[in-house]
């Protein structure tokens, strides 16, 4: 479930997903707020901190809302497959998060670690650059 991928969205909305009951979710967490989930999830801050700055990016976008997230379980989905002809609008909000932490990953040599969060190899990291609208200019 993805209370145990996103330290910072899985504290504020799975309560009330799995409730039924509606809570208010902050659009814009406290940075000290972050920094200890993403302590408490495994020690690799960065990875986390890219995952949860793409969610910021998202809400500054509108890509994402609060009301969006809570009733688009496709937003909650984590694995995504790279395909040739894939665009970025073609993945939910926790995919797109999980394809940014995991380009971070790639791009400070830590390959093994996307590995084990998609169970097979990922993409060459070209095609990850390509995909990610910020990302394109990057070398
Ligand atoms: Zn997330």
């Amino acid at each position: 479930m993805f209370r145990d991928r996103c330290p910072l969205l899985a504290a504020e909305v799975a309560p009330a997903a799995a409730g039924g009951e509606l809570i208010a979710v902050s659009p814009v967490p406290r940075a000290s707020e972050v920094a200890e989930r993403a302590h408490r999830a495994g020690g690799v801050v960065e990875k986390v901190l890219q995952h949860e700055a793409q969610h910021l990016l998202d809400y500054a976008t509108g890509a994402m809302s609060a009301l969006r997230y809570l009733t688009r379980p496709r937003d909650w989905r984590y694995g995504y497959q790279l395909t040739a002809g894939c665009r970025w609008g073609d993945f939910g909000c926790e995919q797109r998060a999980s394809i940014a932490e995991h380009l971070w990953l790639l791009e400070h040599g830590r390959q093994d670690l996307v590995r084990d969060s998609l169970g097979r190899d990922p993409a060459p990291i070209a095609a990850y650059r390509r995909l990610i609208p910020w990302a394109a200019t990057r070398p």
